[in-house]
């Protein structure tokens, strides 16, 4: 993180500086492309991304309004002539110039620099290394940023002191690696293999090897396994690495450079290798295959480098599963608990507390983070201490509770408020007698501290039952109906029924950060609710009724008047409390025959009403399409269309100001875009179901439970209510807390439901009941506690509502509340 003028960075990546004399000389150290996770804004300069479906300059009024005055921008942006105090460099591509000048701050620096590829493993394999790397101080991709985004922000974090860098680089086409490798410029390479993951943009699997190679051009040496036989006749044939050391290792071939012997145990492996001279050997707490060919990867870059002494070797018995993600809970007292299992150190501590000041949106609430002692060589505890201190300070963090020997001797560092612990189980001694409440809390520990303790005494107990939301996931779908429309056509997002099941506040709040134009309710209180939770955004009650006119008024809702009864009960409301110019939305009915006007002397009728009248104004007209999915129905969408343009022009050309017109559905969107009007409603979309079976979007939830016991069923016996379940034969059977109270529709009992577990498709047994049902596992590897999918990755929700005669919709607003919705962000 380099100190520069804007001036100099202006120089570096070859842009136009606009800025008065005064700003050519604000001084950066921090980059950012995201405005959520800005900390100090005055020191920051933000790159404008612009993405197939994204565009940073959306941000820039809320950004200056935070505080941020310098920014790379591309050309087309005009820049608003307010802003004086604040510099911005014009170039053609903002991503390019981003990567420039990550570029242009690598090249200062000439220690070590693994680049580690590979379809699978990538992330794993830098993590361990990491950890396995402890004596020196290295620095590495947060998480796995391995993208054309991701490289240059990690880049961007080589400090003076590093001994050691690790990256990642992913690619998903041809032509992005040469890039990367520019970026990064690897000085020793590391493929982990090559799975049909990201095929599909190249014409074959040596195309993709070939560019993946590309990456190493530069590197000094290359460790790869010899046993991928493909991977190891493209390295040999790829003439651009012909100066390139090449290790290989196997399980099998005592010719390749090292050459490893394992041996699975009952609940670890353990490794021999030799490398010709000498002999090492690990034992690691990991018996599956992925996790032992990770492992052999980071051992046999360690005994090239000369790396593997005892004390490294034996770090292998401590390595851990790499958790990817950052996981929100609700807690105790209205507390949200943020797990990060990650690594605890700088990095990630900074990214954590950058989440976590993204989330608080209610100011209410307190934020408490709780802090183990770091691991991280390299920097003296006085400034890593004081680097935290630095760090809680600029999120605000309210409360900090440190844990362990170290960070405890440096108490003076942090504000007095702060509360020392010498280890975990006097924190939790603690928290059984001084409950937090009203607060984000954020878990960053290192792994011996046992953090899972304090996360499970600050849960809330639930029932096992969650519905996992991939909220990034939901972000890219979003992305996707919007590249289906043009850039200015105004999109509203459907959060009725709890989101579609899925959760309305959350859900919401991210969809106001990433810019949709309206959200739409079908009662009013769903609208106060998202009003109390922040939201400020315009919505839209659909089914507004009498006794909430005072709430809609209140909260800055905006009615759906669909009767010319409702328009005068709303309009006697707002003359009561003398409101003018309140905004409402007129629905018409051109073929569902459910709410709307419908006739031309029924739309004349409310213009001429509307006409003369100073309360409302129309914000928008729009119409309900009854069968947008279905291609038998397409003549009749085209003639509910036509209506929609007759009957929507008797009222808008009327009247003196513009109104938004909008009809499409998710499946509209997707099928007849051409007739997107002004604004489209998204909906189920959102979730990831399409009735296009190519559309590129991807399942947003996963509904998944555990096992609570496995018994044995004799031949003969049956199972449940009704002794529906039959056992032909000797049975195993699993219980899972979950039935149809809580959404788990009954009609799945007897075989028409599955569920995924270990890898595996297992049938309902029996009938369904209320809180539980039981799933035939017989011949399954699986135990009380595995967690079982009932609709997600493996197990559709389309098919699910194939297989009971119902749609998605249906089963998704069906999960019930007492199932706690938990949402997952990368
Ligand atoms: C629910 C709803 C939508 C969204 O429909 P999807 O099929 O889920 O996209 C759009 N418009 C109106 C009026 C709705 O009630």
């Amino acid at each position: 993180m380099p100190i520069l003028s804007i001036k100099e960075i202006a120089d570096i990546i070859n842009g136009k500086l606009i800025s008065r004399k005064n700003n050519q000389e604000i001084i950066i150290s921090s980059i950012s492309i995201d405005s959520r996770t800005i900390i100090e804004p005055a020191v920051n300069l933000f790159f404008a991304l612009v993405s197939e479906r994204n565009n940073g300059h959306k941000y820039i009024d809320d950004l200056v309004a935070k505080g941020v005055r310098a920014f790379v921008i591309s050309r087309s942006y005009i820049i608003n002539e307010k802003y004086e105090n604040c510099s911005f460099v014009i170039v053609e591509n903002t991503l390019v110039a981003l990567q420039n000048l990550t570029k242009w701050h690598r090249s200062k620096f000439t220690i070590p620099v693994i680049g580690i590829t590979g379809s699978n493993g990538k992330t794993v394999v830098k993590e361990w290394l990491s950890e396995l790397l402890f004596k020196k101080s290295v620095v590495r991709s947060p998480k796995s940023y391995n993208s054309q985004v991701g490289v240059p922000l990690s880049i961007w974090n080589i400090k003076p002191e590093h001994e050691f860098a690790i990256f990642e680089a992913g690619i998903s086409k041809p032509g992005e690696m040469i890039n990367l490798q520019e970026i990064i410029n690897p000085t020793i390479g590391l493929i982990t293999n090559l799975g049909e993951a990201h095929q599909e943009n190249f014409s074959s699997k040596s195309e993709k090897i070939n560019e993946k190679l590309i990456l190493f051009k530069q590197c000094k040496k290359l460790i790869y396994c010899k046993d991928q036989n493909f991977i190891h006749q493209n390295i040999n044939s790829n003439f651009e690495l012909s100066n390139v050391e090449k290790i290989s290792w196997s399980f099998v071939d005592k010719s390749a450079n090292i050459f490893i012997q394992k041996q699975i145990q009952n609940n670890s492996c353990d490794f021999v290798a030799f490398s010709g001279v000498e002999t090492y050997k690990i034992s690691f707490p990991f018996k599956d295959d992925a996790s032992i060919e990770n492992a052999a990867h980071c051992l046999s870059l360690l005994i090239s480098e000369q790396l593997a002494d005892v004390d490294t070797l034996n770090m292998f018995s401590k390595l851990q599963p790499v958790a990817m993600r950052l996981e929100i809970k609700d807690g105790i007292n209205n507390c949200t608990v943020i797990n990060d299992y990650y690594n605890s150190d700088i990095n990630s501590l900074q990214i954590a507390l950058n989440f976590m000041s993204g989330h608080v949106r209610k100011t209410n609430l307190k934020r408490i983070l709780i802090i183990s002692d770091i691991k991280q060589a390299g920097i003296p505890d006085e400034i890593l201490y004081r680097e935290v201190a630095h760090l809680s300070s600029l999120n605000t963090v309210d409360l900090l509770c440190g844990i362990g020997a170290k960070i405890s001797i440096f108490n003076n560092l942090f504000p007095p408020n702060s509360l020392f612990f010498d280890n975990t189980d006097r924190f939790i001694d603690y928290v059984k007698t001084n409950d937090f409440q009203n607060s984000y809390i954020l878990l960053k520990g290192a792994r011996e501290f046992h953090f899972e303790r304090i996360s499970s005494v600050l849960q809330k107990k639930f029932h096992q039952t969650v519905l996992e939301i991939d909220l990034n996931k939901m972000v890219n779908n979003l992305n996707y109906f919007r590249s289906l429309i043009k850039p200015e056509t105004l999109i509203m997002v459907m959060v009725k029924a709890f989101s579609y099941g899925s959760g309305m506040v959350e859900i919401s709040r991210v969809l106001q950060f990433h810019k949709v134009d309206y959200l739409a309710v079908a009662v009013a209180d769903e609208g106060v609710e998202l009003r109390q939770a922040g939201i400020s955004l315009p919505i839209i009650v659909m089914n507004p009724e009498e006794h909430s006119f005072e709430n809609i008024i209140e909260f800055r809702l905006e009615p759906n008047l669909y009767s010319a009864q409702i328009f005068d009960s709303f309009f006697n409301t707002l003359k009561h409390n003398a409101v003018i110019n309140f905004p409402v939305h007129i629905k018409i009915d051109t073929g569902m025959n459910r709410l709307g006007f419908s006739t031309e002397s029924e739309i004349q009728h409310i213009t001429h009403k509307m006409l003369n009248q100073e309360q409302m104004i129309v914000k928008s007209v729009f119409t309900h399409l009854a069968a947008s999915d279905e291609a038998q129905h397409d003549d009749f969408t085209i003639e509910q269309i036509n209506r929609f343009t007759n009957l929507s022009n008797i009222i808008t050309r009327k009247l003196p100001y513009k109104v938004i017109l909008h009809i499409l559905n998710s499946a509209g969107i997707e099928r007849f875009s051409e007739f997107q009007f002004d604004m489209v409603r998204l909906g189920i979309g959102l979730y990831g179901i399409s009735c296009d079976k190519n559309a590129k979007i991807q399942n947003v939830g996963k509904l998944k439970t555990s096992i609570s016991q496995i018994r044995l069923v004799k031949a003969g016996e049956t199972i449940g209510y009704g002794r529906k379940g039959k056992a032909k034969e000797n049975l195993r059977i699993a219980v899972l807390p979950v039935g149809y109270a809580d959404g788990y529709d009954r009609r799945l009992s007897n075989g028409v439901g599955k569920v995924f577990i270990n890898g595996k498709i297992a049938p309902v047994i029996g009938n369904i009941c209320m809180d539980m049902c039981m799933i035939d596992v017989t011949g399954l590897k699986v135990e009380p506690g595995d967690e079982a999918e009932l609709f997600g990755e493996h197990i559709s929700v389309a098919s699910i509502a194939e297989n009971i005669g119902t749609i998605a919709y249906e089963i998704l607003t069906g999960i019930s509340q007492r199932v706690k919705r938990v949402y997952l962000h990368e």
